[in-house]
């Protein structure tokens, strides 16, 4: 079961979810804002001046660019 980092699009809290299935949708704790970006942990790789589009492939697809879409989900 890994646990993934979030940020919140919203308001930028960041937090650690565990996602048990692949359907979990995880939400911020602080705003339930759903629409969050997924962060690369244990991973040298910062996103915090958000130019890190192509350095992380795990992160998401092009299309959605933070792990959230079907087509970067199995
Ligand atoms: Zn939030």
């Amino acid at each position: 079961m890994p646990i993934f980092e979030f940020e919140c699009t919203k308001c930028a809290r960041k937090f650690e979810y565990l996602v048990r299935s692949s359907g979990d949708k995880p939400e911020c704790p602080k705003c339930a804002n759903t629409k969050l970006k997924k962060l690369i942990s244990g991973f040298a790789f910062t996103s915090k001046d958000g130019s890190g589009a192509t350095t992380a492939s795990s992160a998401g697809c092009s299309g959605c660019s933070g792990g959230d879409c079907s087509s970067c989900r199995h």
